[in-house]
């Protein structure tokens, strides 16, 4: 007979990966800048179990989702993209800061907490109507994945999720992507 984790067995695992994924982030005070507590996820990539362990979380979401293009967000969104883009056999679309893509490319601006920054993606990077889900390390404000989702809808695809590691909730980025179905797995 072949041994079965019960739904409660399954939900205890589930929880005691997000635990381990959790305390294995780093805190660094003052970076980039004073007062920004930055949330950093190199002991996490850095460690097999738990960089797998995060791609099998977003993979599990959407195995059967019928995900065409996977969405990444530069820089570090890149690196759960392109792993998990492999996983659910969807391409990999890269959407980066203004000025780096080589072909056409359509442009959003956004604000940041001083001044403004601009994200691009290639004109032909989806056809009509592909479901597209978005991916990145950490939602703060939400600024940068609602430009990214103006990006998309410009070129043509369809969100279906916007999905990141970590959310820091008390930055409310929720509120800016009211309309999408947002999924982060770790809340500080
Ligand atoms: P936001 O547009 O405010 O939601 O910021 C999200 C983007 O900024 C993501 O690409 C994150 O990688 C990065 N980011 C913002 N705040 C932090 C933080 N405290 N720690 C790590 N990355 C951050």
């Amino acid at each position: 007979m072949i041994a079965r984790f019960t739904p409660d067995a399954w939900r205890e695992r589930r929880r005691a990966v997000l635990e381990k994924i959790k305390s294995a982030i780093r805190d660094v005070p003052d970076f980039p800048k004073p007062g920004i507590v930055f949330k950093d996820i190199a002991p996490v990539l850095g460690d097999p179990v738990l960089f797998s362990a995060v791609i099998d979380i977003f993979a599990d979401r959407h195995r059967d989702a019928g995900i065409d293009k996977i969405a990444a967000i530069d820089a570090r969104g890149f690196i759960f993209g392109g792993a998990l883009s492999d996983r659910l056999g969807a391409g990999f679309v890269p959407i980066r800061k203004k000025g780096k893509l080589p072909y056409k490319t359509f442009e959003q601006s956004y604000d940041l907490e001083y001044g403004s920054a601009e994200l691009a993606v290639h004109q032909d990077a989806f056809k009509p109507g592909e479901r597209v889900l978005v991916i990145d390390d950490l939602l703060a404000t939400g600024g940068t994945a609602e430009a990214c989702a103006k990006l998309i809808g410009k070129a043509g695809g369809e969100v279906v999720e916007m999905d990141f590691l970590i959310e820091l909730s008390f930055l409310k980025g929720r509120d800016k992507l009211k309309g999408f179905s947002v999924f982060a797995p770790i809340v500080f």
